[in-house]
């Protein structure tokens, strides 16, 4: 089973940041904006696990790696705060 390490420190990293951007909407189309904001800006990098295995952010080499998607995901709830495409009207700031 092929999977993008990358991808879940990105999930993981949007529940622990959100929360330091109360005006960011956080619906469907919100959050998949930020993910995907934070995804094309950090390279991929991939595993081929066996089914059940389960992931842990000690598979990302280096805590260098964590901080750049922490960066990355903290721009991209900036990003959709400020410009949302669900129709939430952005924050007066
Ligand atoms: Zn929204």
């Amino acid at each position: 089973m092929i999977k993008n390490l990358v991808e879940e420190h990105v999930f993981t990293a949007y529940e622990q940041l959100r929360g330091h951007f109360p005006e960011f909407c956080g619906c469907d189309t919100c959050r998949g904006d930020a993910y995907v904001y934070a995804l094309n800006r950090i390279p991929a990098r991939y595993v081929n696990t066996q089914a059940g295995t389960v992931i842990t952010d000690f598979n990302l080499d280096k805590d260098q790696n964590r901080a750049a998607i922490d960066v990355a995901m903290m721009e991209a709830l900036r990003r959709v705060m400020l410009a949302p495409r669900c129709g939430k009207a952005p924050p007066k700031v």
